[in-house]
């Protein structure tokens, strides 16, 4: 149909179905106004992981704060989501010398013995790696990951080191081995990183990230010789616990939404100020400007989803609560890239549509990216559905410094890059709001 028709709807959208009155650079105003979100949620509740008391502290706050900033429909939907504690750890070279490391166990690492484990370390550069040495030599042995995680623009260093923290630990269990350290995924920090392993069917074995100063310092000695490591875990599986999604809406003229989502959860090693209180800021500032141009035609949900990060259960908990309303959904958009500017729109459109993202991406002055390549975690489940999504790629040059450590904090938010995130998430929701015909929906996936 509609790629040709589309296209001059979407240009002249503000004259044919808005206000002809809305001063539409509002959108992309010089503001704040999501950064003192953020920097509320971080001060007022602090780190939030699923299932925790801050996690709980974390759906009051945003429940107040949607009904302070005037959204309607202000609700808590209920999630249950898994709860693990990572108690005390200890990691230490204990011979040659004796250095104690920084480090954090790997989110849903089992523990320890008591006692710990001390064991004999081997080194390897990746999963490839570890697979091309024989088991006799990873057997009984702490198998150590020190693959680097390049800094770059597009969070693809980071894509490319994950493996070794999700399924590193799977994989040495496999083979026989005790217990796993891998180098923080990360670019650059005195703090360790966490973040989520997965057993999968594998031996449970005990695994945790040295920050990257120790891990040099292990490095630097294993070129020397053996080495031999002391590890001790305390960590506890404490099975489910009730969380929430919290939602609130700007109302439209039409039963359809447009949905922008962002976490509320955060590990619990750190404010998660980055990750995602950002986002949360993002989404709740953008949908307040759409709003003050006046009423929208779609409703405008932001969605702050429980526990992203130890199982993305609130985005699976929605779609799933949803699923008789999931046809309303014009388009999705979450914020879950830290606070780094906007540079380049991907999207995961129909293919008649590609042509408006590309004139959106002209409009908002961003490079175009590709389609169906890359989205946000917690609205895959729609998106799976078929439900369209536009997905603003923000500049991750600096996000994997601090990510998933302690040094997430209300420092590390980039002001002028929210400010200007903000500015990109405000003018897509609105012409996705405004436009006459909305986006095509995709074939969903079987
Ligand atoms: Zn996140």
């Amino acid at each position: 149909v509609r790629a040709a028709s589309a296209l001059v709807v979407l240009l002249t959208a503000c004259a044919t179905t808005g206000d002809p009155q809305r001063d539409l650079t509002a959108l992309r105003a010089e503001s704040d106004d999501s950064y003192v979100l953020a920097a509320s949620l971080v001060t007022e509740v602090g780190p939030r992981f699923a299932g925790s008391e801050g996690d709980a502290r974390a759906v009051q706050w945003a429940l107040r704060k949607f009904t302070e900033l005037g959204f309607q429909n202000v609700r808590a939907e209920p999630v249950t989501v898994p709860h693990w504690e990572r108690g005390d750890i200890r990691v230490e070279i204990r011979a040659p010398g004796h250095h104690r490391l920084a480090a954090l166990a790997l989110g849903g690492s089992v523990p320890t013995p008591r006692r710990g484990i001390t064991a004999q370390v081997v080194a390897v550069s990746s999963l490839e790696d570890l697979q091309k040495l024989p088991d006799a030599q990873v057997k009984g042995r702490i198998v150590y990951f020190n693959g680097r995680t390049e800094r770059t623009r597009d969070g693809s260093g980071y894509v490319k080191a994950v493996p070794a923290r999700r399924t590193g630990p799977a994989d040495a269990a496999r083979k026989g081995a005790r217990a796993v350290l891998i180098r923080s995924i990360g670019t650059d920090a005195r703090a360790a990183h966490t973040g989520t392993t997965k057993y999968e069917d594998a031996p449970k074995i005990p695994a945790a990230a040295l920050a990257p100063p120790d891990a040099d310092l292990l490095e630097r000695l294993l070129g020397n010789g053996p080495v031999r490591v002391h590890l001790a875990i305390a960590s506890r599986d404490a099975g489910e616990a009730q969380s929430a999604n919290v939602i609130g809406e700007i109302p439209g003229e039409t039963p359809e939404i447009v949905l922008l989502g962002a976490h509320l959860d955060s590990w619990d090693i750190t404010p998660g100020a980055n990750d995602d209180a950002a986002g949360v800021g993002v989404v709740m500032a953008a949908a307040l400007r759409v709003a003050a141009l006046g009423k929208p035609r779609r409703t405008i949900r932001v969605v702050l989803y429980a526990n992203e990060e130890f199982g993305v259960s609130g985005g699976k908990a929605y779609a799933q609560a949803h699923a008789d309303e999931i046809g309303r959904h014009v388009l999705v958009m979450e914020a879950d890239s830290g606070s780094g500017a906007a540079w380049r729109l991907h999207a995961n459109v129909a293919d008649a549509d590609w042509p408006l993202v590309a004139q959106l991406a002209g409009q908002l002055q961003l490079e175009l990216g590709a389609n169906g390549k890359e989205g946000g975690t917690d609205v895959e489940p729609l998106c799976k559905l078929g439900v369209p999504e536009l997905f603003a790629m923000q500049d991750g040059s600096a996000y994997f410094d601090v990510h998933h450590t302690a040094d997430d904090t209300v420092a590390a938010l980039d002001r002028a890059g929210l400010a200007q995130v903000t500015g990109v998430f405000a003018v897509l929701a609105h012409e996705a709001s405004e436009r006459g015909a909305g986006f095509g929906r995709l074939p969903a996936a079987k």
